[in-house]
């Protein structure tokens, strides 16, 4: 049979427990689950380089079973298809997520109709958190215990001071 595999995308600059949650809510549904960080990034600037980006996913998966980090650039539909996968996996959180999230689904769809996109509710723990939100509460010194693994709070920490 066909292995089910999902696509999650994303910048991940840096990942957050609110990306972690979704990748654990997505291993039991699918066959592999592929973390697809974008290397393009449209002009945005990020805090963490593409490498640094994947090494730290890579870190914090370690020991999850079924899923693999890559990087990938260029068109994300084109890309879905190279690894064979039939889902594309979003996370979705304020109800602002959703006309962006909305446009991006509907091209992709219009690109490639064999490959579903899936959205998940976050968690209401994570109903909040986002990487740009993490940059500037780190940048303020604060805390960031229940936003990110200690691992990334410790690279953030080293990038910003
Ligand atoms: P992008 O720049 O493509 O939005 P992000 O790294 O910001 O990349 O997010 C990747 C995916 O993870 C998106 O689908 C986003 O909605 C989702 N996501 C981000 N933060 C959370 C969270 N706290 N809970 C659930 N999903 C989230």
């Amino acid at each position: 049979m066909l292995e089910k595999i999902a696509v999650y995308p994303g910048t991940f600059d840096p990942v957050t427990l609110g990306h972690l949650d979704i990748v654990e809510r997505a291993i039991p549904i699918f066959d592999r689950v592929i973390v697809a960080v974008a290397k393009d990034t449209g002009g945005k600037p990020t805090l963490f380089s593409i490498e640094e980006r994947i090494q730290m996913l890579k870190d914090v998966t370690m020991n999850y079973p079924k899923t693999e980090v890559h990087g990938f650039s260029g068109l994300l539909i084109t890309y879905v298809k190279e690894v064979n996968a039939c889902t594309i996996l979003r996370g979705l959180r304020a109800i602002s997520d959703f006309e962006h999230e909305f446009q991006m689904a509907s091209i992709n769809k219009r690109l490639n109709s064999s490959v579903e996109t899936l959205f998940m509710m976050t968690n209401e723990s994570y109903f909040f958190l986002s990487s740009s939100s993490v940059k500037e509460i780190a940048a303020l010194g604060c805390n960031l215990k229940g936003f990110v693994p200690e691992l990334v709070e410790k690279q953030i920490k080293k990038k910003l001071f």
